[in-house]
C-alpha cells in the first residue's frame, strides 16, 4: 500500500500557497527537508555551476515504492498530512506536497528511489513537468534526485539568478544549518567536485559546532545548554490549567562579538530553520543594555515544543511560523539567554592566530559586502575546523604591531615568556599576548580613570588604571567615539558638517548615479551637502565634520556600494549605522599618529563616555588590558 495521497481541495485550499522554487538553495532546502523527513541519516549533496547546472541529493531514507514515486510528483501528492486537523500540528518539513511537482516543473529531474525491504527501484524521468519515463532499477535503499538546468525553460527566472559564487553561498550555508540541526547525522555538500562540507555524526551540538565553526568561535560562544521549562499557558477561569513544555538548546555569543545586523541569527523551531520576529526581538532583548541598540549577536538557538503550539502554515517558504502563545515563549527565550549571558563571565582571549580570518584587516568596503552575503541563507563557512566565519571581524592578520617590552630573565616561567618583541610572527608563538585579555565588562569601570604614559609605535595608546595595564589602538578607540556621536547626532538631525571652498566633484557610474539619487536625502541627514552636477557627475559642497581631502570621495564610494549591495536588504537602522561607521572609519584618527598627552586623555575619557568602549563599529576589539594581579605573577610576587 502506497503512502502517498493527494490532498483533498478543501485542505489543499488552506494551505500557504506561493513560489517555492526561486533558486538553487531552494531546491536544496526542499530535497533537503525531503530527506530529513524520510528519515535519513547520511545525506549527500552535490552542485555544479552554483547548482543551475545541477543539483543531486542522495538520502539512505526509507524510499518509494512505484506508486509513490510517481505520486510525489503530483501537485498536492503528500505522505505528510491528510486531513485538516493535520494542519494544526505538523511534525515533519514538509507538508504541502508541492515541492517535487514544482522542481520538476523548471528543470530536468531524474527521482531514483527504493523503498526499504525492497528488491527493486524506482528510476523517472521528468522535463519540465513533461514525464518522460518509470522505469523498474536496480538501486541502492533510499532516493536520490538529480536535477539538471534549473529554470532551463523559464528564462526570466534563470536571469535573475546571482553569480555562482553568491549561489553557491546560499546553498552551502543552507546545508550547514541543517547539518547544526543532525549533529547524529552525517551531511557532505560538494561543489564542482570539491567538498565544501563533510560532518561526521558526534553525540552533541557542541561536538557539531566544533565541526563546522572550528574551536576559536566556540571560545566565543556561550553555551545555553538544554533548557527545559513547563509553561503554564493562559487559560480562561473555568479552564483546566495547562502547561506546555518548551525546550532551548544552542549557543549565544558574549556582548563583545557584534554585529551590525541580524544576519548571524539562526534560528529553528521543531528543528525547522525559520525568520522570526518574536524570537529576534526575544534575542536583542536579552542583550538590552549589554550592547548598543545598532549592535546585534551571533546566536544560534533551536527551540522545541508540541506541535500544536506553533504554526508552520503561515507562509509559503515554511520560514515564518506564528506561536500560539507568543509572549510566553518570548519571555522564556528572552530570559533564558540573558540568565546565561548575566552569570557568564566573557574573558575573551586575544585570539591564537593559528588561521587565516577572512574578514579581518579588510577594507571597509569589502568588509561590508562581506557583511551584505551574511543573509538568513547566506554563506556560512564550512568544513574546514580550521576555517573562521567572517563573524569574527578581529584585525589580527593586519600587520602586528612590534612591543619592545623588555625581556624579562627566567623566561619560561611567566606570564610574559613569550618574547615579545618577536611578536610580529604570531602563528608560531603561540597566543599573541600572553596574560593580556580583551577587558571584561567589569573593567568599564576602570576605564573612567586612565591615565595615559605614552605611545608605542604611535598607533597604541599605553595608560594605567587601577585594575593593571591598558593598550588602547587609537584609532578603532576614535573610531567608536565618533560612530556613536555621528549615530547620536543624525537622531538629533544635527550632524557636524564642514563646507568645502570649492565643491569637489566627482565621476560615478551609471548604477552608482541611481544609488546616488536614491539615498541623497541621507547622505544630506549625515552631513554631506550634494548636488547632481550634470551626467554621472556629483558636487560635494559639505562633509562630516572630521573627514577631510581625498577621504570625503572616498566614504561617498563606500556609501554608495554599501547602499547597493546591503540597503536594500538591510533595515534603515542597520544601513544608517552602517554609513555611520564608514563616516567613523575616515574620520578617526590614523595609526603611526603622534598624540599628545592631552589628546591621548581627551581620547580615553571620551571612549569611557562611549556606550560601547570595547568594540569598534566593525567588531574588533579596542583595549587590551594586564590585569595587576597578571603583572604581580608575573614577576613573582604572588
Ligand atoms: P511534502 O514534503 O510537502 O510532502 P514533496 O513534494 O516535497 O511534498 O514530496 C512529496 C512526497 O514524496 C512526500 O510526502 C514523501 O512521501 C515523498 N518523498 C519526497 N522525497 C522523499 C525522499 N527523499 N525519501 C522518501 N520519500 C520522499
Ligand atoms: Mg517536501
Amino acid at each position: 500500500m502506497g503512502r502517498i495521497r493527494i490532498l483533498s481541495d478543501n485542505v489543499a485550499n488552506k494551505i500557504a500557497a506561493g513560489e517555492v522554487v526561486e533558486r538553487p538553495a531552494s531546491v536544496v532546502k526542499e530535497l533537503l527537508e525531503n530527506s530529513l523527513d524520510a528519515g535519513a541519516t547520511d545525506i549527500r549533496i552535490d552542485a555544479e555551476a552554483g547548482g543551475r547546472r545541477l543539483i543531486r541529493m542522495v538520502d539512505n531514507g526509507i524510499g518509494m515504492m512505484r506508486d509513490d514515486a510517481l505520486l510525489s510528483l503530483e501537485r498536492h501528492g503528500t505522505s505528510k498530512i491528510s486531513d485538516d486537523k493535520d494542519l494544526t500540528r505538523i511534525a515533519t518539513l514538509g507538508f504541502r506536497g508541492e515541492a517535487l511537482p514544482s522542481i520538476a516543473s523548471v528543470s530536468r529531474m531524474l527521482l531514483e528511489t527504493r523503498a526499504r525491504g525492497e528488491q527493486s527501484g524506482t528510476a523517472v524521468e521528468i522535463a519540465g513537468g513533461k514525464l518522460l519515463r518509470c522505469d523498474e532499477a536496480a538501486l541502492a535503499e533510499g532516493t536520490t534526485i538529480t536535477v539538471r538546468d534549473l529554470f532551463f525553460n523559464v528564462p526570466a527566472r534563470k536571469k535573475f539568478l546571482r553569480s555562482e559564487p553568491t549561489e553557491i553561498a546560499h546553498l552551502a550555508s543552507l546545508v550547514t544549518h541543517y547539518s547544526l540541526a543532525h549533529p547524529q547525522k552525517s551531511f557532505q555538500l560538494r561543489h564542482n567536485q570539491s567538498e565544501l562540507l563533510n560532518t561526521t555524526p558526534v553525540a552533541t551540538l557542541r561536538e557539531r559546532v566544533f565541526q563546522v565553526f572550528g574551536s576559536q568561535i566556540l571560545d566565543e560562544l556561550v553555551d545555553l545548554g538544554d533548557l527545559t521549562r513547563d509553561l503554564a499557558m493562559p487559560m480562561e477561569p473555568e479552564e483546566a490549567p495547562l502547561t506546555r513544555r518548551f525546550r532551548l538548546r544552542g549557543f549565544v555569543s558574549g556582548p563583545q562579538v557584534q554585529k551590525l545586523n541580524r544576519n548571524s541569527i539562526y534560528l529553528f523551531v521543531n528543528g525547522r530553520l525559520i525568520r522570526d520576529k518574536l524570537l529576534l526581538h526575544a534575542i536583542s532583548a536579552a542583550y538590552h543594555n549589554l550592547m548598543p541598540p545598532a549592535c546585534f549577536p551571533f546566536a544560534l538557538l533551536f527551540l522545541d515544543c508540541d506541535a500544536e503550539e506553533v504554526d508552520v502554515n503561515v507562509h509559503p517558504s515554511k520560514t515564518e511560523v506564528r506561536f500560539r502563545h507568543g509572549s510566553l515563549v518570548h519571555d522564556f527565550v528572552r530570559d533564558s539567554v540573558r540568565e546565561i549571558l548575566m552569570a557568564q563571565r566573557p574573558v575573551s582571549r586575544i585570539p591564537e592566530q593559528s588561521a587565516p580570518q577572512p574578514g579581518a584587516g579588510l577594507p571597509y568596503s569589502e568588509f561590508s559586502q562581506r557583511m551584505a552575503n551574511m543573509s538568513f541563507d547566506a554563506p556560512l563557512p564550512a568544513g574546514d575546523p580550521g576555517h573562521v566565519p567572517d563573524f569574527v571581524l578581529r584585525r589580527t592578520q593586519s600587520p602586528a604591531p612590534r612591543f619592545d617590552f623588555v625581556e624579562p630573565s627566567g623566561a619560561g616561567t611567566s606570564g610574559f615568556a613569550e618574547p615579545l618583541g618577536r611578536l610580529a610572527v604570531p602563528e608560531t608563538h603561540g597566543p599573541l599576548f600572553p596574560g593580556a585579555h580583551i577587558p571584561e565588562p567589569e573593567s568599564l569601570e576602570a576605564l573612567r580613570d586612565l591615565r595615559p604614559l605614552g605611545q608605542i609605535h604611535e598607533s597604541f595608546i599605553v595608560a594605567a588604571g587601577r585594575d593593571g595595564l591598558w593598550i588602547i589602538d587609537q584609532h578603532v578607540a576614535h573610531e567608536r567615539i565618533l560612530f556613536e556621536q555621528v549615530l547620536a547626532q543624525r537622531a538629533r538631525g544635527a550632524v557636524e558638517s564642514q563646507r568645502m571652498l570649492l565643491p569637489m566633484v566627482i565621476t560615478v557610474s551609471p548604477a552608482q548615479q541611481l544609488e546616488y539619487a536614491r539615498i541623497a536625502e541621507e547622505l544630506e541627514a549625515l552631513g554631506f551637502e550634494t548636488e547632481p552636477f550634470g551626467n554621472r557627475t556629483i558636487a560635494i559642497k559639505a562633509a562630516p565634520a572630521g573627514v577631510s581631502g581625498a577621504d570625503i570621495e572616498k566614504v561617498i564610494f563606500e556609501i554608495l556600494e554599501i547602499s547597493e549591495r546591503e540597503l536594500r536588504k538591510a533595515s534603515l537602522e542597520e544601513s544608517r549605522a552602517l554609513m555611520a561607521a564608514t563616516i567613523a572609519c575616515r574620520a578617526a584618527i590614523k595609526i603611526n599618529m603622534k598624540l599628545d598627552m592631552a589628546k591621548m586623555d581627551w581620547l580615553l575619557k571620551s571612549l569611557a563616555a562611549t556606550a560601547c568602549p570595547m568594540t569598534c563599529p566593525h567588531g574588533r576589539p579596542i583595549a587590551l588590558r594586564y590585569s595587576t594581579r597578571d603583572i604581580l605573577k608575573s614577576f613573582h610576587r604572588i
